[in-house]
């Protein structure tokens, strides 16, 4: 914040020298420090204080979009899960639950410093059942059966602070499911991110109802299993990054995770004007947070 307050103060404090002195140098405003001087002595303060602030905007870094890259599917030792783990820029590991290296991929994502969250299997319109894996929420539970569920798959996901949906498109559609899912997110203090498998989301109006922080996702990296289409949604990324500022990108271990995590390397070292964070350092600034920082 208080980088926030030097840059505004440069800003305006700037712009009111130079219009201070519009003929060479030879009158301050009442706005510039030292008003009522004049002459050379001030031309020369002038243009030391004009050299110390052009000096400190040039060393300030460049306004840069935010880029959080989430890798879904951890959980497996699906293939690319090392990669992944060993890339120059921060992931969000979305990790399965129950699976057999669910525990072992939490606990390295936590000890490398990147956020952990349940990739929470949820029922599709279509595909089949066995690509849910374990624990899946289906639209046949009763309430008490879909919170069990969450309950237990956030417990086997040690560190995590979020959750976001492995497949989903029934049921992140379904208003019943997603408030009990949404509740039990609340009540534990997790963030969610919709994945967005389905146009017909109700995932934003719920979460705003019950007050769970949300995230969503802006690009699948990956959805084709090619390099080329890889590369041509790094392509979407960038140029949704000039459009929108921060943006947040899926992609996954698995079939493509070789492929995928190559790609995302090659992009850390060239990718201009992004820098990349985690899932949670784009959640939107708490209540508090907006009432300090005009007053700092
Ligand atoms: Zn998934």
């Amino acid at each position: 914040m208080r980088i926030i307050a030097r840059l505004l103060a440069a800003t305006l404090v700037a712009p009111l020298l130079l219009t201070a002195i519009p003929d060479g140098g030879h009158y301050w405003t009442a706005n510039a420090e030292g008003a009522g001087l004049n002459g050379t002595k001030n031309a020369a303060l002038y243009a030391e204080k004009s050299t110390a602030l052009h000096a400190e905007q040039n060393a300030k870094p460049p306004v840069l979009s935010r880029v959080a890259i989430v890798i879904d599917d951890f959980g497996n030792k699906m293939k690319g899960t090392e990669e992944m783990f060993r890339l120059p820029v921060p992931i969000t590991a979305a990790i399965m639950p129950f699976l057999v290296t669910t525990r072992e991929d939490a606990e390295k994502a936590h000890s490398l410093g990147l956020d952990v969250i349940v990739h929470m299997p949820m029922e599709p319109n279509q595909g089949r059942r066995s690509w849910l894996g374990p624990g899946a929420l289906v639209s046949t539970m009763t309430d008490a059966e879909v919170r069990e569920a969450v309950e237990k798959a956030i417990d086997s996901v040690p560190h995590a602070t979020g959750m976001n949906n492995h497949m989903g498109s029934k049921i992140t559609a379904d208003e019943r499911i997603m408030r009990v899912v949404l509740t039990v997110c609340k009540e534990r203090g997790l963030f969610f991110l919709d994945s967005r498998t389905t146009y017909k989301t109700v995932v934003p109006k719920v979460a705003a109802q019950i007050g769970v922080p949300l995230l969503h996702n802006d690009v699948f990296l990956d959805d084709v299993d090619s390099a080329s289409h890889i590369s041509r949604q790094l392509a979407v990324l960038k140029k949704l990054t000039t459009e929108q500022g921060d943006c947040i990108t899926i992609g996954h271990v698995g079939a493509s995770g070789l492929l995928t995590s190559a790609a995302l390397r090659q992009a850390a070292s060239s990718m201009e004007g992004i820098r990349f964070v985690r899932a949670s350092e784009l959640l939107p600034a708490s209540a508090e947070e907006k009432l300090v920082l005009p007053q700092s």
